[in-house]
């Protein structure tokens, strides 16, 4: 089985560490490939059956998807590939002709293969780079092949609403993938447990890549912009053993952070603290790791009063920083300028696609 996974674009590389580490504890033969046909925030695993054995001894096949779905940390979606298509110069095609090869294309794929007939079905896709077509044409035109190819096989359902099955169609610059989505409408990246809505929270999915990077090891770990508490919630669920702590300069921010700990059963994990990440060294004597999205001034606050702000900011981490921070921002040269100038060095610069933005990332020491 071949399965198209999804990730925030400049991650790819930790989310197939993850998946191989998940499939290692299955005992199938697996290959795991960053970003198949070039394609940026993709990755491909081919992965063999795995079986487990039940209560009665029996031996039973296990969902790989399903597996994957409830164990990553860092992927959006796990698609089971039906198939992957390089078309050449589809982005130049008019309307017409970009759709027939589309159709033509899906017409010959095996699709009851993946489907009952009577299942209701629904496609829903997605569209990345220039073309004369929308993802609603690609929808109608996939949607249309499908339910052809099924006739064959009975009187297919089609039901936008509330699919039993849903086929995932993309158009990725050139590169076109159909499979099923075993994730369903709702990314994994959006968490159960966020009861509060941050106006700026990290994605779940980053907030793991930026843990990872950091490498804690069971030593203090601080999130000192810790808004809605996105990263050391996210830390805590991965019984994390060491001391964890949230600061937020705003009390309503601070409040949804505890309602969303509490709502992750990790509350009692995580000290959160009101106050000025600016004077960090009057709430911690010293920390380990420093783990933060910090402020754009985008959504919230001033942009004018960035630089200063990570200047302070740097200033106090340098008081008490044990061993490596990890931090993400749209703002590289105060983050660069604030790092330098209070005496870090970066280890690690990579952009991550966060929100529309490819946004910076940074590990220093
Ligand atoms: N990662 C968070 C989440 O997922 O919800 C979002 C962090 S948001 C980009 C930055 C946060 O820093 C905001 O909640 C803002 O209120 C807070 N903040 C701004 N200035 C601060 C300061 N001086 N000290 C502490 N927090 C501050």
């Amino acid at each position: 089985m071949r399965l198209l996974l999804t990730t925030s674009k400049g991650m790819e590389d930790i989310a197939k560490g993850e998946v191989e580490n998940l499939l290692s504890g299955l005992g199938v033969p697996f290959r795991v490939e960053e970003k198949p046909l070039g394609v940026e925030g993709r990755v491909l695993a081919e992965v063999g059956e795995a079986f487990y054995t039940d209560e009665k001894g029996r031996k039973r096949e296990l969902s790989v998807s399903t597996y994957l779905n409830e164990r990553s940390r860092l992927l959006h979606r796990v698609i089971v590939e039906i198939a992957s298509e390089r078309f050449e110069g589809i982005g130049g095609d008019e309307p017409d002709l970009a759709l027939r090869r589309i159709e033509e294309f899906v017409s010959e794929l095996p699709v009851e293969r993946y489907v009952k007939v009577s299942e209701p079905f629904a496609v829903r896709s997605f569209r990345k780079g220039e073309h004369k077509i929308t993802s609603l044409d690609i929808s109608k035109k996939v949607g249309k092949a499908i339910f052809e190819r099924l006739e064959r096989f009975g009187r297919p359902k089609v039901n936008l609403d509330h699919p039993a099955v849903i086929f995932r169609a993309e158009l990725i610059g050139d590169v076109f993938f159909l499979g099923i989505d075993t994730t369903g409408d709702s990314s994994l990246h959006k968490r159960p447990w966020r009861v509060y809505d941050h106006p700026a929270h990290l994605k779940a999915s980053i907030a793991n890549a930026l843990i990872e990077l950091a490498r804690p090891d069971g030593g203090s770990f601080v999130d000192p912009f810790c808004g809605s508490g996105t990263i050391p919630i996210e830390l805590a669920l991965r019984s994390y053993e060491g001391r964890i702590l949230g600061l937020e300069k705003y009390r309503k921010h601070l409040r949804g952070a505890e309602m969303n700990a509490l709502s992750a059963g990790v509350m009692g994990r995580i000290e959160f603290l009101l106050g000025d990440a600016t004077r960090l060294s009057e709430y911690v004597e010293s920390v380990d790791f420093a783990v933060s999205n910090l402020p754009y001034g985008l959504k919230i606050g001033r942009k004018s009063m960035i630089p200063g702000l990570y200047m302070d900011f740097f200033g106090e981490l340098a008081k008490v920083l044990e061993k490596r921070g990890v931090f993400i921002t749209t703002e590289k040269r105060a983050i660069e300028e604030a790092i330098t100038e209070n005496g870090f060095e970066i280890k690690h610069h990579r952009l991550i696609g966060h929100g529309g933005l490819m946004v910076h990332t940074y590990i220093i020491e």
